[in-house]
């Protein structure tokens, strides 16, 4: 299990400071069992994309029906059942005017296509928007594009002379929402060249599980319209029950022009991303002119295994009860983190439906702050999967979870900080 063994370079991953990775053999529910027989509790859903549970018998299923009978089509000129039927679900979940569906196979490529539509949009109405507005703090992946309009900072400094510039505007954060509105609203109309602002709804994740209000959300939307701004919401992380409501952009009652979603859209099993948008945006790129093409794939889009397990998943979603489980863990979560409230030691302890989140009081935060290494360590030992971000401890589980889990995950969080601080 050393690295020195091992030919892998591991994502996110300082190999000299950490050079032991844990081998997991199986999953199953809310667990990792590693090779050595150990049990972890998977306390942030495998990074994101676990919902229903490891292993879920029904994704499993669908899975090995499909492997059955078509594995994988070009998707140019071809289309398939599994596709079409994914496609029509996310129909069905979305609001009315999210009505085309583009696939691709992850978070970023989501993005990606978000951006290119926006773009492609307004160049082929012969406009000359271009202009990409932001929110301070976000991560939208780490493709170059997706670099582009996200935080700048330690994950991305190398690569600065490669990315597009864009505006920043402020995060929302308690009490400084205005603020936030009026940098908008005076970005959209000092500037007639803006194609486009891109959120993510209610939670910023690897920004730091940074949370704001549906109101601000709301708002948002409302001047984009009246500046006929695209909004672009990237529901990647916050989709599929994970603040509290399928989308989190239910919350506020907003349908975004273009929305991105991946991570969960398969339950976690397989990668798969879809890209939708309204019907003007599908209608800019309709035409005999074959310049007015959409040009964009990867080798994989909408592979039919992945669309197949998809479908399973969305036909999931309209079962009453998962969204009952989803409840159940937001009481849950609420009932642990009243807990910690006297904590000397945390800080912002906060919560958007099934995420919980809190900070670490140390004097060096941000995400390179040893604190988050020495924590992640000792979580892991105690047979806990928590990466908090810096100094930022989080909580993402799957809905499967059950309350003994919790108690184990938060009595962790209390000992192992009262621990390195007390
Ligand atoms: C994870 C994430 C992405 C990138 O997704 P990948 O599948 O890792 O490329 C994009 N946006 C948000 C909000 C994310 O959380």
């Amino acid at each position: 299990m050393n690295e020195s063994l091992s030919p892998i370079w591991h994502p996110f991953t300082q190999h000299a400071l950490f050079p032991d990775f844990l081998e997991i053999d199986r999953a199953q529910g809310a667990y990792l069992y590693t090779t050595d027989g150990r049990r972890i509790i998977d306390a942030i859903a495998s990074w994101w994309v676990i919902t229903h549970g490891h292993c879920h018998p029904v994704m499993q299923e669908a899975a090995r029906r499909q492997i059955e009978r078509l594995d994988q089509v070009i998707f140019a000129g071809y289309t398939h059942e599994p596709a079409e039927q994914t496609a029509r679900l996310l129909d069905e979940l979305t609001p009315d005017g999210l009505d085309y569906v583009f696939f691709s196979d992850s978070g970023s490529t989501a993005v990606e296509v978000a951006l290119k539509m926006a773009l492609g949009y307004w160049h082929h109405l012969g406009s000359d928007r271009q202009r990409v507005l932001v929110l301070e703090h976000s991560y939208h992946g780490d493709t170059i594009g997706t670099m582009s309009v996200g935080e700048r900072g330690v994950f991305n400094q190398p690569y600065n002379p490669l990315l597009f510039s864009v505006e920043s505007i402020p995060f929302p954060s308690d009490g400084k929402e205005q603020e936030t509105i009026d940098a908008l609203e005076h970005h959209c109309r000092k500037q007639d060249d803006v194609a486009a602002f891109i959120a993510e709804p209610l939670v910023l994740g690897a920004g730091g599980m940074l949370m704001y209000g549906t109101e601000t959300l709301a708002e948002m939307k409302r001047v984009c319209e009246r500046y006929d701004v695209l909004f672009i919401a990237d529901e990647v992380m916050t989709a599929w029950g994970r603040t509290g409501t399928v989308f989190a952009c239910d919350q506020a009652q907003i349908v975004p022009d273009i929305a991105c979603y991946s991570k969960g859209i398969t339950g976690g099993f397989l990668p798969l991303a879809a890209t939708m948008c309204h019907e003007r945006i599908f209608m800019a790129h309709y035409s005999e002119d074959r310049s007015r093409t959409f040009f964009h794939s990867s080798s994989y889009t909408a592979n039919p295994i992945a669309c197949a397990v998809a479908a399973a998943n969305l036909k999931m979603w309209k079962d009453p009860q998962v969204l009952e489980r989803v409840k159940r863990v937001t009481e849950l979560q609420k009932i642990m983190l009243s807990q910690l409230e006297n904590s000397p030691w945390l800080t912002s302890i906060r919560q958007r439906g099934t995420i919980s989140a809190m900070d670490v009081k140390v004097p060096d935060s941000g995400y390179l702050s040893g604190i988050g290494t020495e924590l992640y360590l000792r979580f892991q030992k105690s047979g806990v999967l928590l990466r908090p971000l810096g100094n930022t401890i989080y909580v993402l589980p799957p809905y499967c979870v059950t309350q003994d889990d919790l108690d184990t995950v938060y009595e962790t969080i209390s000992e192992t900080v009262s621990d390195l601080l007390g």
